[in-house]
């Protein structure tokens, strides 16, 4: 048991360990089939070949006993064809007197076994199983009366056939039992490929991972739908889940470092204009201050968006969002910020709930909605939005009567960073984040999203709901 353990916990390959355990176990199953079988046969045909010699000395018995008294043993010594009749041509029949005189023979084929019983004992028939001229045989003596002569029938019966058909027997068995272990080999080998190629792919490309990092869509030839299947599945999702949050952090690393160093120098420079010139100049400090409170508060917008667009938040199944709620929630937000904006929502039919949560369809909403207000030069900026609850769905249009956004800009809108024109906008702070954090929303929850704008008369957001 001990060294069973210690050759599954050993070095050598999985291959290696599963091909010889599957030939050892059909091995060892066949071979006690075999055993099995053979001494099942073995008792049964040497039982078969000892009723076969009891047989015939009953006949010659019988046969012999049925003659005439008048006959005489020299007749049948003259005339041996009736007897050879009953007596199979590989047996050897001898008749003794009680002295132990040889008075009949029927067939040569082994020499005579002397007769360890005495004669009182004959009454029964005695069968034994000697070994006569280095063959097996089986010896029958039994009384036999020949008209008026009474003496010892004494049949050799040899299990020639009996020995080599048990050695054609055992010869089969060999051949097939040696046959049935180069098969299970060879099934336990091809098994073992079949099952341990996937894992070894595994490694491969956990290999792979280690020492270059994500490379493009990990990808295993192996689909079956069974726990190894299960296992590739769960790897590749695994390092999807990760090659995403490694990009995004990368992305936030990255971004983060670019575009912040151009507040941090703004302030910088006006901290500088300060201590050189500020102290005394009470407009200079005024506006230095200022300018760089604007930067900090940009810099705190740009990082809280930043690390929005970094988290991997799982979307919430469960999440039920109002929309009526959220979009006067909104509203009321925006208003108070953008005290002069005129900000109109119609609703169309039942107001229902959608399946996203409350802060996610506000902030959408927000983005927008905010946009509409900023990239706008009209008095009042006006906002106007409609909705429809229809069955299968909800539609969402936040109009606006803003700068618009021209052609060759409105496909990069939702770019990380894109902005048209910063110096157009109503109030400042933009980012260029807020539509990529919408985009990123949109896509989590399944909202479809449609921008149209003509520039000089404002811009058009659709929104479709249709996870309801
Ligand atoms: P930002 O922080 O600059 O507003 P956004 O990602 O929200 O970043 O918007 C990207 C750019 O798209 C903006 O800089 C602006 O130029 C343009 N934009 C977005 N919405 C509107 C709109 N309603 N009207 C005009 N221009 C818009």
């Amino acid at each position: 048991m001990n060294k069973i353990k210690k050759f599954f916990r050993s070095n050598q390959s999985l291959k290696k360990k599963w091909t010889i355990s599957t030939a050892i176990v059909i091995f060892i199953s066949y071979a006690a089939i075999c055993t099995v079988i053979y001494l099942a046969l073995y008792s049964w045909l040497i039982q078969t070949e000892e009723n076969n010699a009891m047989r015939t000395a009953d006949d010659l018995s019988t046969f012999f006993n049925s003659q005439d008294n008048s006959i005489s043993i020299q007749e049948f010594q003259r005339n041996t064809s009736l007897t050879k009749a009953i007596v199979n041509q590989n047996q050897t029949v001898r008749v003794f007197n009680f002295d132990g005189y040889e008075v009949l023979r029927i067939n040569d084929v082994n020499s005579a076994v002397p007769l360890e019983a005495g004669y009182d004992q004959l009454d029964k028939t005695i069968v034994s199983k000697e070994v006569v001229d280095k063959t097996d045989v089986f010896v029958v003596n039994k009384l036999v009366t020949i008209g008026h002569f009474t003496g010892m029938l004494q049949l050799i019966h040899p299990l020639t056939t009996f020995q080599s058909m048990m050695q054609y027997i055992l010869t089969t068995m060999l051949i097939a039992g040696l046959g049935a272990i180069i098969l299970a080999g060879s099934i336990g080998y091809y098994l073992a490929n079949v099952l341990i190629k996937p894992l070894q792919d595994l490694r491969d490309s956990m290999v792979s991972v280690q020492k270059k990092g994500f490379e493009g869509k990990i990808n295993f030839s192996y689909n079956a739908d069974d726990e190894i299947g299960d296992l590739l599945k769960l790897y590749v999702s695994m390092m999807e889940d990760l090659e995403t949050s490694f990009a995004k952090q990368q992305q936030f690393v990255s971004d983060a470092s670019h575009e912040l160093r151009t507040p941090i120098q703004a302030i910088e420079g006006h901290l500088s204009l300060i201590k050189r010139w500020g102290k005394n100049d009470a407009e200079v400090l005024e506006e230095s201050l200022n300018t760089s409170l604007e930067e900090v508060q940009r810099m705190k917008k740009m990082i809280e968006e930043l690390l929005d667009l970094a988290r991997k938040q799982e979307r919430d199944e469960h999440a039920l969002a109002n929309i009526s709620n959220v979009l006067f929630s909104v509203k009321n937000e925006l208003e108070m910020i953008y005290s002069n904006a005129l900000i109109k929502i119609v609703e169309n039919g039942n107001s229902r709930e959608l399946h996203i949560t409350e802060n996610a369809l506000s902030q959408i909403l927000r983005n927008i909605m905010e946009n509409g207000i900023r990239y706008n030069d009209k008095t009042p900026p006006e906002i106007h939005i409609d909705v429809h609850y229809l069955t299968e769905s909800v539609f969402i249009t936040v109009k606006d009567n803003g700068i618009g956004i021209s052609k060759e800009h409105l496909p990069h809108i939702f770019d990380r960073f894109y902005r048209v024109d910063a110096s157009r906008e109503n109030i400042g702070g933009g980012t260029g984040l807020g539509l990529s954090i919408t985009k990123m929303l949109t896509e989590k929850y399944n909202i479809q999203m449609d921008v149209a704008s003509t520039p000089g008369n404002g811009t058009v957001f659709t929104l479709k709901f249709t996870n309801l």
